[in-house]
C-alpha cells in the first residue's frame, strides 16, 4: 500500500517496456498481426490485473497512451512501408503515444495549428503539442498536424531533425505517466511517414480516443478494487466508542457506494469489450464508460480519503495521488463535459449535434 510510483522516466520506460516483455500489449490483436489472438475482455482482464497490482493510474495512462495512441491506430492504417513500427511497438522495443492537445487547444480540435507542409522531400512539421503522455519516454509519436487546413497523422520519430520530446511543465497527477511537450521546428519527415490518408486525421483521433475512453478504466478498476479493498479493512480495524468505525452508517454507506461504483464500471467494461468483441461500434457506450468511470473515481477516492480520515493525508499513502489522478481523468481522453455533449448529440440532442438535412 505504500508503492510509490516512478516518475524518473529511465525507469518508467523500464516498466513499460517489462509490460511489452510480458505480452501486455498483444492482447485483441490477431495472431496474423503478431498479438495474442484473444479478445476485448481478455484485455480488460489483463489490464485490470496491472490496475490491482501496480496501484498506479501513471502507468495505467502510459499503457493505454501506448496502445491506442499508436499501437491501434498503425494497427488499423499502417502501410506496407509502417508495418516495421508496428513490430517494434508491439514487443514493447519502441514506446510510442499520440500527440493532439497544443497549448492553445484541448477539447476543440478546430483549434489545432500544428502544421505540416507538403515540399519535394516529403513533410515540413512546424508546432508545439503539450501534455502528451510518454513523450520524454517515446521512440515514436503520432502527431496530428493541419496538412492543406485538414487533420491529417503523421509518424514522428524521436530522433528526427527539428522533432524535440521534451519535459513539459510539471503536472501533478498522474505523475509517473512521464508527459511531455514535442516542439516541431522545420521538422522534415519523409512522405512515407504520413499514416492514413491525407484528411483523416480527424477519424484517426476518433477511432483512438473511442477505444481508449472504452478501455482505460480496465486498469483504473483494479486501482479502485484495491481501494475499496483497503477501506473495508480499516474500517472493521478502527474503534470509535468501543465499536468498528464501519458500524456508523455515515461511514457503511459510503462504502456500499464504493462497490456499487466499481461493480457498475465493470459492468460498462464488459460491455465495451463485449461490443468489441462481437464487432459493434463503441461510440455511445465508450463515452458513457469514460464519463462514468472518471466520476467514480473522483467520488470514491473522496470517500476513501473520508473513510480513512487524516492518516490518508500521511506522505506515502496514495490516497491524496488517487484523488488527484482522479481529478486528471476528467480531462483526458475528453473531459467529462465532452464525454455528456457526445452522448446528447448520439441521442439527436445538444451541442455537438447537427440537424440532418432537410427532406425534400
Ligand atoms: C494526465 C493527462 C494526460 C494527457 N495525455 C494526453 C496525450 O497523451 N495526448 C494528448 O493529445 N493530450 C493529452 N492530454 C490532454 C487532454 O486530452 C486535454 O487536457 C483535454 O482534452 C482537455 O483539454 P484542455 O485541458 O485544453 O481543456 P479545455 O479544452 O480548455 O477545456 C477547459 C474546460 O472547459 C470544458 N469544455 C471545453 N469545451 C467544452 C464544450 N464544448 N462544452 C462543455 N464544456 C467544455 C472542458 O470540459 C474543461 O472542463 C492529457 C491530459 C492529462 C491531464
Amino acid at each position: 500500500m505504500m508503492h510509490t510510483p516512478a516518475t524518473d522516466p529511465n525507469t518508467a520506460r523500464q516498466r513499460l517496456q517489462t509490460l511489452g516483455q510480458q505480452d501486455l500489449f498483444k492482447h485483441a490483436i490477431s495472431r496474423d498481426a503478431g498479438g495474442l489472438g484473444d479478445r476485448f475482455q481478455d484485455l480488460v482482464q489483463a489490464h485490470r490485473q496491472l490496475g490491482q497490482t501496480s496501484l498506479d493510474t501513471g502507468l495505467i495512462l502510459s499503457l493505454n497512451a501506448h496502445l491506442w495512441g499508436s499501437v491501434f491506430p498503425l494497427l488499423h492504417h499502417a502501410s506496407d512501408a509502417q508495418r516495421h513500427y508496428l513490430d517494434k511497438l508491439l514487443h514493447g522495443i519502441w514506446i510510442g503515444g499520440h500527440a493532439i492537445t497544443e497549448p492553445q487547444a484541448g477539447s476543440d480540435l478546430n483549434r489545432l495549428t500544428l502544421s505540416a507542409q507538403r515540399t519535394d522531400c516529403g513533410f515540413l512539421l512546424n508546432g508545439h503539442k503539450r501534455f502528451i503522455t510518454n513523450t520524454p519516454i517515446a521512440d515514436l509519436l503520432i502527431v496530428y498536424a493541419r496538412l492543406d487546413n485538414r487533420l491529417s497523422a503523421f509518424i514522428v520519430e524521436k530522433d528526427d531533425h527539428g522533432a524535440e520530446f521534451c519535459h513539459g511543465p510539471d503536472v501533478e497527477s498522474c505523475k509517473s505517466a512521464t508527459m511531455g511537450d514535442v516542439i516541431l521546428k522545420n521538422c522534415l519527415i519523409p512522405e512515407h511517414r504520413l499514416l492514413g490518408k491525407v484528411g483523416a486525421g480527424t477519424l484517426l483521433i476518433q477511432q483512438a480516443l473511442e477505444l481508449e475512453r472504452a478501455f482505460i478504466f480496465a486498469g483504473i478498476s483494479g486501482i479502485m478494487a484495491e481501494q475499496l479493498t483497503h477501506v473495508i479493512e480499516h474500517s472493521r480495524k478502527r474503534r470509535i466508542n468501543d465499536a468498528h468505525l464501519g458500524k456508523n452508517q455515515a461511514i457503511s454507506h459510503k462504502i456500499a457506494d464504493m462497490k456499487l461504483r466499481l461493480d457498475t464500471l465493470n459492468l460498462w467494461l464488459q460491455q465495451c469489450a463485449r461490443l468489441k468483441d462481437t464487432q459493434q461500434r463503441i461510440t455511445l457506450a465508450s463515452a458513457q464508460t469514460k464519463l462514468y468511470g472518471s466520476e467514480s473515481f473522483v467520488a470514491s477516492s473522496l470517500d476513501a480519503v473520508q473513510i480513512i480520515g487524516s492518516a490518508a493525508l500521511l506522505g506515502k499513502q496514495p490516497y491524496l495521488r488517487w484523488t488527484s489522478d482522479a481529478l486528471a481523468s476528467r480531462l483526458f481522453s475528453g473531459s467529462s463535459e465532452i464525454q455528456k455533449n457526445i452522448i446528447a448529440a448520439l441521442l439527436g440532442t445538444g451541442e455537438g449535434y447537427r440537424l440532418p438535412p432537410e427532406q425534400p
